[in-house]
């Protein structure tokens, strides 16, 4: 018999917690050690009623599970659960299931629904071994979406931004080039032949930042160091903190239509230049929706005339930084799309006083584009055009600025 320590008729979320206590609360005792995910008892499958999620984990840790919508998801988050094996997991009826870090401390499983579905019922049972189950039933979009837009609890709110010591503010000499590697952690990005964009694009993150450093007046900080998932509001923040002069997101994704090759500098735009660069655009901002994090309230936070007054001197400084970087790359032999410098509405591209430009440094999709990318040499030739771009960009900045 299962010892169901709780079982919950769901309206909308359940916050389960062992302990009792708010959602933040630290485990006590023997809930601090990292509970494991125990791939053999664990599925997703298909039931006569809906769907049932099946977790083996090895020990009961705090947890809870709600649902999202854009795309219609099911969200569980857990107390430091590791997720190693969740591929080999067995999945029916769902179009993606995947697990990681979600902020320090939390870990989070999502699974992409095909359909929405509400939570009929949700618990842990602790007898022998700890078993989450959860299972979905089918439903309207009306009773989804009223499900889905319950807001999180009190103190479920954002992870604080990376502590940065000693912020230092601008035209004080010093040229701080923040180095923002796309995805990471839950979100992968683009993946092929066993390879993830996260990663790409954190290796060469990682050599830029140690290059730019070795120029001796640029200061680099980088919005995540590791695997790891940094909300996209996260890494502005991060920019704003170290007071950065450049922000550069770095991507190599993957494009299913055209023959898209190439590096390609992306500024930001309402409008896309075109619908493939939309596509991309959206691709991004639905990683953060896909984790959970909705930036929609972070942008009335802000004094919106305000933020245009500053984008009205920051958009052509972007632009230009966007262009010495085409002539760099260019300039070192290096293949560029067909149009190297795109506009697109990344949300990451959006802080309003720092230039801000996302390098494609290639595309996955491209067989060419995935090999360079994995050379080495390729890789520390293109770090080479990035910094000369970015110093022939700081020298003309600084001068139509009058600051020198
Ligand atoms: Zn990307």
């Amino acid at each position: 018999m299962l010892n169901l320590i709780r079982w919950f008729s769901l309206a909308a979320i359940a916050i389960l917690m062992l302990a009792g206590g708010a959602v933040a609360q630290a485990p006590t005792g023997e809930l601090s050690a990292l509970a494991r995910l125990e791939p053999a008892r664990s599925s997703m499958q298909v039931t006569e009623t809906g769907l049932t999620l099946t977790l083996g984990i090895s020990q009961p840790v705090p947890w809870r599970a709600r649902l999202l919508d854009n795309p219609p998801r099911l969200v569980v988050d857990f107390r430091e659960v590791d997720w190693r094996g969740i591929e080999g997991v067995r999945r029916e009826g769902v179009a993606d299931l995947r697990a990681g870090i979600f902020r320090p401390g939390w870990s989070r499983l999502v699974a992409e629904l095909r359909r929405p579905m509400v939570i009929e019922r949700a618990g842990m049972s602790t007898d022998g071994a700890t078993t989450v189950e959860v299972a979905l039933r089918p439903a309207s979009a009306q009773e989804f979406s009223s499900k889905a837009s319950v807001p999180e609890p009190p103190g479920w709110t954002l992870p604080k931004p990376a502590a940065i010591s000693g912020g230092n503010p601008s035209d004080d000499g010093r040229f701080v080039v923040v180095l923002d590697p796309g995805h990471g952690g839950i979100d992968p990005g683009a993946e092929t032949e066993g390879l993830k964009e996260a990663e790409l694009v954190l290796t060469f993150a990682r050599e830029l930042k140690d290059l730019l450093m070795r120029d001796g007046s640029i200061e680099v900080f980088m919005t995540r160091e590791e695997d790891a998932f940094v909300p996209l509001e996260t890494r502005i923040t991060v920019s704003r903190a170290a007071a950065a002069d450049v922000f550069i997101s770095l991507h190599a994704d993957a494009l299913a239509e055209g023959e898209a090759v190439g590096a390609t500098v992306y500024t930001l735009s309402d409008e896309a230049s075109d619908a493939a660069a939309q596509a991309l655009a959206e691709r991004h901002d639905r990683a953060d929706l896909l984790a959970g994090v909705d930036l929609s309230e972070q942008d009335d936070m802000v004094a919106r005339v305000l933020m245009d007054m500053a984008r009205t001197e920051t958009a052509p400084r972007a632009d230009k930084l966007a262009d010495a970087l085409v002539t760099s790359i260019n300039a070192a032999g290096l293949r560029m799309h067909r149009h190297p410098h795109q506009t697109a509405g990344f949300s990451v591209l959006k802080s309003p006083d720092t230039p801000s430009v996302l390098l494609e440094l290639g595309f996955m999709s491209s067989e060419k584009d995935l090999e360079r990318l994995q050379d080495t040499e390729w890789r520390s030739k293109m770090a080479a055009a990035v910094r000369d771009g970015l110093v022939a960009w700081a020298r003309d900045d600084a001068a139509r600025r009058g600051l020198k």
